[in-house]
């Protein structure tokens, strides 16, 4: 593989280019905790695709009750994950 940088080839399993001290680890770091992220991005805007609306129909169906109060509440927390870690990966892009 080569420096990200300076194109200099890097040995296997170095972590820093000889040539111009770029982390190699930058990269691979991004590469594994991409998928991750994206996996969580992903659970939490099914959560809040189902709690959102789950917490809204129950309050306008039965009033403010604990149940679909809760509801709502995850909804919008994993709503607010999701939206954190899409300007996240945005960022790494
Ligand atoms: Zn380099």
């Amino acid at each position: 593989m080569f420096c990200p940088k300076c194109g200099t080839e890097l040995a296997d399993g170095a972590n820093f280019c000889p040539d111009c001290g770029t982390p190699d680890n930058a990269n691979t770091t991004v590469a594994v905790n991409k998928p991750v992220n994206k996996i969580i991005l992903y659970v939490c805007v099914i959560f809040a695709a189902i709690f959102i609306p789950l917490g809204a129909v129950g309050i306008l169906d039965r009033g403010i009750n604990g149940v679909s109060f809760l509801f709502l509440i995850i909804g919008i927390a994993c709503a607010s994950i999701a939206d954190n870690l899409w300007k996240r990966t945005n960022v790494k892009k």
